[in-house]
């Protein structure tokens, strides 16, 4: 019976869980979370590495199992910060080979944003204000951790930044030593007695603060397209800060859809407008009135697609060039009884006359009904097995009146 589940429950894992099923869960989750795939994930990947520190060392699995998480922070080899263990567990599933993490490669975490936007913002371009939290070297210690003389070289690693692991410890012939990033120090080399620390960092050298990024969306950018400020992101001590990646997210239009340059749009038309000629208006995404009008004899049939040159998206970059905008017609077909029965003869007669079948003497007359296909499912399924026994039937697919 163990104490508490927390740890198991962040890897959804009974406590039951073999080290196998553990190391499983923890890579699964570790890629979903990971906050390169997942940066809005927040604390997500931290809490499972931290989970999947304690419970993939069985000394510490015991120890948690038996006090719960109060036990394992107590205990003094649980020292390394959550970053620390992050980095040591990247380095075992993601670095592959036992890798080291040189202060050069340690470049500032890059943050990415999504910004939603409007088609009209993408057509008209726009300037829009983010607030931004991220990391800046401390003003204070201006990034050592502790006045300048008080840091010193960390007995752990000895300055080197690294320490060997052992690993696969319980299997025999599995065991193997594994360098990684100090445990103590995170890779720094360096230690800062508590009473040294900065008080405005704490030793950590690095503060947090708030900045506003201002972004300009340019006419014709697209969705998901991505912006890159430079070195805009977090700042870490000795090595240079990471970059903020924006990506626009474009909120779907109530009356265009975008198709690279194009702009697309359904225009529904009476039928009257269809067979007389139409007049529509069309309000552009910069606010302006176009009229829409098909010529005189012109015919619009229900699925027509049209296009005005010129009248669709910017072109990102030469922003005087344009796409199309496309229309595809409907065309709304007037109810059953729209038209009192004695008009329909005159009506007729404005249309093409049709020539009148050549009827035999003993024809019957049949009455139209509406078509319902799961009825027309059943009936096909019949004659499915009347095929099987070697009679051919024809397979109408629609009705025809002639
Ligand atoms: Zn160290
Ligand atoms: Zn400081």
């Amino acid at each position: 019976m163990v104490k508490e589940t927390m740890y198991y429950d962040l890897l959804g894992l009974p406590p039951t869980a073999s080290s196998d099923d553990i190391k499983r869960a923890f890579r699964r989750l570790a890629l979903k979370y990971h906050p390169d795939k997942n940066p809005n994930a927040g604390d997500k990947f931290k809490q499972i590495s931290k989970a999947y520190e304690v419970l993939s060392d069985a000394n510490k699995r015991a120890l948690y199992d038996r006090g719960g998480e109060s036990a394992v922070i107590g205990d003094r080899t649980n020292v390394g910060s959550a970053r620390g263990s992050q980095l040591n567990i990247l380095n075992i599933f993601f670095g592959g080979r036992s890798r080291t993490w040189p202060r050069a490669d340690r470049r500032g975490r890059t943050v990415t944003h999504h910004l939603f936007v409007s088609l009209e913002d993408l057509y008209n371009g726009a300037t829009r204000k983010l607030s931004i939290q991220k990391n800046v070297i401390c003003p204070n210690c201006k990034g050592l951790g502790a006045q300048q003389g008080s840091v010193i070289q960390c007995p752990k690693c000895q300055g080197t930044g690294m320490e060997t692991r052992i690993i696969g410890g319980c299997i025999p012939g599995m065991m193997h030593s594994l360098q990684t990033t100090c445990s103590e120090c995170q890779g720094e080399g360096e230690h800062i007695r508590p009473c040294d620390r900065c008080p405005v960092c704490n030793g950590r050298k690095v503060t947090r603060e708030k900045k506003i990024l201002s972004v300009h969306i340019d006419r014709g950018m697209k969705n998901r397209q991505k912006m890159i400020f430079h070195e805009e992101g977090d700042q870490v001590p000795h090595s240079p800060p990471g970059d903020i990646v924006i990506v626009l997210e474009q909120r779907e239009h109530p009356v265009f859809q975008r198709n690279n340059s194009d702009l697309l749009t359904i225009m529904e038309i009476e039928l009257a407008d269809a067979l007389c000629g139409c007049r529509q208006r069309v309000r552009t995404l910069d606010g302006r009135s176009i009229l829409v009008r098909s010529r005189p004899g012109e015919v619009i049939k229900p699925g027509d697609v049209k296009c005005i040159a010129s009248e669709g998206m910017p072109v990102f970059r030469r922003p005087s060039e344009r796409g199309n905008l496309i229309i595809q017609f409907k065309v709304k077909f007037p109810e059953p009884g729209w038209v009192p029965v004695e008009h329909l003869q005159q009506l007729q007669e404005l249309f093409p006359s049709q020539a009148k079948p050549d009827l035999p003497e003993e024809t019957e007359e049949v009455d139209l009904s509406n078509y319902d296909p799961s009825e027309d499912h059943k009936s096909s399924c019949r004659r499915e097995a009347y095929d099987e026994d070697g009679v051919q039937y024809s397979h109408p697919r629609q009705c025809q009146t002639s």
